[in-house]
């Protein structure tokens, strides 16, 4: 595919748009600064997400942009690479173009080669309308609301208490999927109650807080096979975690859950924070990929991809990282960013006239959860760790991701606050950090309905102006004919 007919009627380089800048999108474009291409990347964000940290953002250890630096900051280095804010809402295969949007704006990015890394959000597998009670774990927004709404219980708790009612419902957390984000959630937030907040309250005690992890599947971190699973189940216990496996939840409301097991019980359990880590849906992007070459979508949305990563009859288009359906892979940050590194080579090839790299091969680097400081489950090929040594290797790899040289350094005196102290150096909440979503979702167009359309302001103005400067004419007409008529200013006589 050595020069497009694009390339070729334009004269300008290969231009390569990638969607994304998660782990697919970021590593891709990275993966191109040496090509002779212009990158465009497309993001709804103007941040590289860290998600496997989101959880620390949302228990107060790290702050936001610790795991979420501006990507345009990261590429800045990169000559080949633009960086573009905008939610994709179209492309269109046929005229090779992706259309975004940002608050009514709308921009088509033309392309030769497309990367799709546009990730996962929450499924709240058909039931919506629970993400109003309970937040998922998917972004800055969630986790910052999370740690309004963690904090906050504790804050509403103590007012309750000296008012001498029943705060239990205040704390009582219910962490939804039992997988590493649920597990690392439960964990730390049973951190909280009885390490760090234990001497910070006077009518209330922390200690007492009700933390409850539950899934609908028999064990805690199915991937993680049953003895990891066993072992990390025991740890939470020890933390004083409830585990409530093979419930499923059927109803989220603002003071509780309600679950029904696998023999008919149902149960109740109430709460004011419920957070939801269970199930992912691909970006609603595979649908339109789906639409327009005919490859199928698995439940989760994902969409099927051919062995080099491409879509059918689309050799330009490559779908990688978490949209993907293909040999089971999972939806990790390593198959992101190996797959977005492998399209870019590919891309590489062809302009440079190589032959194809053959499919794509994911190399499997191993999978570990953490359950509090200290304790973790680790999976590296055959070898299963556990305890100090998987929480060690945990920090190890997770320092090693987090972008950015100051971000490391910030990163490790927090936790050296977190896990050798008590303390939590990222504690502030606000009340808009909590209710900003629900507030957003009331109105009909979201944040669109709080700026003026496109041109729409200009117009205005433009409107304003000529009315005050018709209005102002009149004025001065009106002065000068007063004057004239003598009808202005003190007359000599009158003194
Ligand atoms: C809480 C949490 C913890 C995790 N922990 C781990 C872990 O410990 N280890 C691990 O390996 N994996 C972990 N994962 C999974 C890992 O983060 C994902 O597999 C990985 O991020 C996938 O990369 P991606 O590029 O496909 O998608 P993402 O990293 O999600 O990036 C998607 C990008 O696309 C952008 N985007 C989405 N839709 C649009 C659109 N319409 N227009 C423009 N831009 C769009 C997003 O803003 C984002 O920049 C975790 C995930 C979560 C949520």
């Amino acid at each position: 595919m050595a020069g497009t007919q694009t390339e070729q009627a334009t004269g300008k380089r290969h231009q390569v748009v990638v969607i994304g800048s998660g782990f697919g999108g970021l590593f891709g474009t990275k993966a191109l600064r040496r090509s002779d291409v212009d990158v465009t990347m497309v993001a709804k964000t103007t941040h590289h997400l860290f998600q496997p940290l989101l959880y620390q953002v949302a228990t107060g250890i790290l702050s936001e942009g610790e795991i979420a630096p501006p990507t345009r900051e990261v590429v800045s280095g990169q000559s080949n690479a633009q960086v573009l804010l905008g939610e994709v809402t179209g492309i269109d295969l046929e005229a090779r173009t992706v259309t975004s949007q940002v608050l009514g704006r709308e921009t088509v990015s033309s392309y030769d080669s497309l990367i799709v890394a546009a990730g996962a959000g929450q499924s709240y597998f058909g039931n919506d309308h629970f993400a109003e009670f309970a937040p998922g774990m998917k972004s800055i927004d969630d986790a910052l609301e999370l740690r309004g709404r963690i904090f906050g219980a504790f804050e509403m708790a103590e007012l309750g208490a000296v008012r001498g009612d029943n705060v239990d419902h205040l704390l009582t957390f219910v962490v939804v999927g039992a997988g590493p984000t649920g597990v690392e959630m439960a964990g730390q937030i049973a951190e909280l109650a009885h390490r760090t907040l234990k001497r910070d309250f006077r009518a209330i005690n922390t200690r007492s807080a009700r933390v409850v992890l539950v899934d609908a599947a028999p064990q805690v971190l199915p991937p993680f096979g049953h003895k990891l699973g066993e072992k990390a189940k025991a740890e939470l216990e020890k933390l004083g975690v409830e585990v409530v496996l093979g419930a499923m939840v059927t109803d989220v409301d603002e003071r509780g859950i309600e679950m029904k097991f696998k023999d008919g019980r149902t149960d109740r359990i109430d709460t004011v924070t419920k957070i939801w880590a269970a199930g992912v849906q691909a970006s609603p992007l595979g649908k339109t990929l789906s639409e327009q070459t005919g490859a199928p979508l698995d439940r989760a949305g994902r969409i099927s991809v051919n062995p080099d990563l491409t879509l059918p009859g689309h050799p330009e288009v490559f779908v990688v990282g978490d949209m993907i359906s293909l040999d089971n892979l999972p939806g990790v940050a390593q198959v992101a960013i190996q797959g977005a590194k492998y399209a870019a080579k590919e891309i590489d090839h062809r302009i440079k006239g190589k032959p194809a790299q053959g499919p794509f091969k994911y190399f499997d680097k191993g999978s570990m959860a953490i359950i509090s400081r200290f304790r973790a489950v680790a999976m590296v090929g055959k070898l299963r760790l556990t305890g100090v040594i998987a929480w060690l290797m945990w920090l190890a790899v997770h320092l090693v991701y987090i972008t950015g040289f100051k971000n490391r350094i910030t990163a490790v005196l927090h936790w050296f606050v977190s896990f050798l102290g008590r303390g939590r150096s990222e504690r502030t909440t606000t009340e808009q950090q909590i209710f900003a979503r629900s507030a957003l979702a009331r109105l009909k167009r979201g944040a669109t309905d709080l700026v003026s359309e496109p041109g729409a302001y200009d117009a205005a103005r433009a409107l304003l102006e000529t009315t005050r400067r018709a209005e102002l004419e009149a004025r001065a007409a009106e002065e000068a004919r007063l004057t004239d008529a003598g009808e202005r200013g003190v007359k000599v006589g009158e003194r």
